[in-house]
C-alpha cells in the first residue's frame, strides 16, 4: 500500500484562494457579529457571500466541474475544506456547509437523471439549501436509526408522510428535504427506511421551532419538523424503496469526514490564536510560551492536529478508491471530533481570562465543536461498533 500525501498543484493553489478569500472577506463579517449567521444575514448573507466566493474562483470545490464547481476527490477536498473552516461562516461561503455539502454527495451518488436536474443542479449552484431528516424524539430514531417511527404510507401515484422530527439543521429556509421514513416493517427492526425528495412548500410540512444548542453558526437552525399526511409522488423517492439504511451510509461516511476537515480550521485557527497569545504575554519574568506546560499543551495540541489529518486522509484514501471505509471514517471521526475540542480546550486556557471572554472567538469556537462528538455518531457508538468489527476481524483470522 503507498500513500501520496502531496496534493496537485491546482489543489494548492486553490488552498491559498481560499486562505485568502476567507481572511480577507469571510472572516471580518464573523467578528462583526460574533459567530451568530442568523444575526449576520441569514441566506442575504448566504447568497452574497456566495457570489462574492464564486467571483474569487474558489465556490464549490467538491461539487461536479459540470455544475460549476472544482470536481475534488476526498483528499484533495481534506486542506481546502480546513482553509474555509478557519471562518465559522467559510464553508456556507463556499457552499460546503453541513447539510448541503453532505446531500449533494448523496443525490450524486443515488439520485435518478431527473432528479439531479430538479434537486442537484440548484443544490450545487447555491440556488437551493437543504436538510437531512433523520432524527426523531423519543423512542424514536437517534443513535440507533433502526428506532425509525416516520411512516410512508402507499397511496395513489405515491406516498403519504406522518412524522415527528427534530435537530434538523438548515431545517428553516430550506428548499427542500431528504426525509427518512418506513416503508416496511417496524421499529427496531432491520431495513424498511427509504429516502424521499419533498420540497419544503408540500403542504403537511411544518417547520418548528429552533431547539437552542451551544452552537450558533449554522444556517437554518436546528428544527423541530412535522410531516402532516405530507405526500411525495413516486418520482420523490430518492434510488430504491427500503433501500434507505444503504444510502444513509453512502452519505454519513464522507459527511463525517468532511465536518473533520471543516473543524480542523476551527482548531487551526484556535491554536494559532493560543500562540499568538503565549508568545506575547509575559508572567513570572518570560513570555507564557517559555513555561513548562504552555510548551506541553502547545505540543499536545500540535499532535492531535497532525494525527487527526493523518487519520482523515487515510479515510478519505479509502474512500476515494471506493472501498468500504466505515472503520477508517469511524476511528477519523471519533479521535478528530475529541481532539479537535481537546485543542480548543487547551487553547483557552493558555489564554486566561481573555479565553472565555467574547473578546476572543475562542469560548465560540468551543461552542461551536462541542456538539460534533455527538452528531454523525456519537463517540460511544463509533467505539461500539469498531470494537465489534475488531472482535470480528480477530475471530475470522482465528477460523481454521
Ligand atoms: C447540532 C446538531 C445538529 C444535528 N443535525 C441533524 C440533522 O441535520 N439531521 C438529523 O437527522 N439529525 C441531526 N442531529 C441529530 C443527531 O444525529 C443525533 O443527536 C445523534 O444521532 C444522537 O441521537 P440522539 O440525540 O437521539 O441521542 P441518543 O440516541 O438518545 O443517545 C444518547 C447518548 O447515548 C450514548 N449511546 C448511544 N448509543 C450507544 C452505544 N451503542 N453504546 C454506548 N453509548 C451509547 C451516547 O453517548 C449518546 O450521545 C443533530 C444533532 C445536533 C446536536
Amino acid at each position: 500500500m503507498t500513500f501520496d500525501l502531496s496534493h496537485p498543484a491546482h489543489v494548492d493553489e486553490l488552498v491559498a484562494r481560499t486562505t485568502q478569500f476567507i481572511n480577507d472577506v469571510v472572516l471580518p463579517i464573523e467578528e462583526e457579529f460574533g459567530g451568530d449567521v442568523e444575526a449576520a444575514g441569514g441566506d442575504t448573507l448566504r447568497k452574497d457571500l456566495q457570489q462574492q466566493a464564486k467571483a474569487a474562483g474558489v465556490f464549490a470545490p467538491h461539487a461536479p466541474t459540470a455544475l460549476g464547481g472544482h470536481g475534488l476527490g476526498m483528499v484533495d477536498r481534506a486542506p481546502v475544506f480546513e482553509a474555509a473552516g478557519y471562518s465559522l461562516f467559510g464553508p456556507m461561503a463556499l457552499n460546503i456547509a453541513a447539510p448541503d455539502e453532505g446531500n449533494l454527495h448523496l443525490l450524486a451518488e443515488v439520485a435518478s437523471p431527473e432528479q439531479r436536474e430538479r434537486f442537484l443542479d440548484p443544490l450545487a449552484r447555491g440556488t437551493y439549501r437543504s436538510a437531512f431528516a433523520m432524527t426523531e424524539p423519543a423512542p424514536g430514531a437517534g443513535s440507533d436509526p433502526a428506532a425509525l417511527t416516520t411512516r410512508a404510507t402507499r397511496v395513489d401515484g405515491g406516498w403519504r408522510i406522518e412524522g415527528h422530527k427534530w435537530f434538523i439543521t438548515g431545517a428553516d429556509g430550506a428548499d427542500f428535504f431528504i426525509v427518512m421514513a418506513r416503508t416496511s416493517g417496524e421499529p427496531g427492526g432491520a431495513g424498511g427506511a427509504t429516502m424521499f425528495l419533498m420540497h419544503a412548500s408540500t403542504p403537511g410540512i411544518e417547520v418548528g421551532r429552533h431547539i437552542s444548542t451551544l452552537d450558533r453558526s449554522m444556517l437554518g437552525g436546528h428544527c423541530e419538523v412535522r410531516f402532516e399526511g405530507a405526500f411525495v409522488p413516486d418520482d420523490g423517492v430518492l434510488g430504491g424503496v427500503d433501500e434507505g439504511f444503504r444510502y444513509a451510509q453512502v452519505r454519513l461516511g464522507p459527511a463525517r469526514m468532511t465536518h473533520v476537515m471543516r473543524w480542523l480550521g476551527s482548531a487551526q485557527r484556535a491554536q494559532d490564536i493560543a500562540l499568538q497569545h503565549v508568545a506575547h504575554r509575559e508572567a513570572f519574568g518570560a513570555p507564557l510560551s517559555e513555561l513548562g506546560m504552555i510548551q506541553q499543551q502547545i505540543a499536545d495540541n500540535e499532535i492531535d492536529l497532525a494525527a487527526s489529518r493523518a487519520l482523515l486522509l487515510r479515510a478519505c484514501w479509502k474512500l476515494d478508491r471506493g472501498e468500504h471505509a466505515s472503520s477508517s471514517t469511524s476511528i477519523a471521526k471519533t479521535f478528530a471530533s475529541e481532539a479537535i475540542y481537546r485543542v480548543v480546550d487547551r487553547s483557552v486556557q493558555m489564554c486566561g481570562g481573555l479565553g472565555v471572554s467574547d473578546d476572543l472567538p475562542l469560548a465560540r469556537l468551543l461552542r461551536e465543536v462541542r456538539p460534533f462528538r455527538i452528531y454523525d455518531g456519537a463517540s460511544e457508538v463509533h467505539r461500539w461498533s469498531v470494537a465489534r468489527r475488531a472482535v470480528r476481524a480477530q475471530q475470522k483470522r482465528l477460523q481454521p
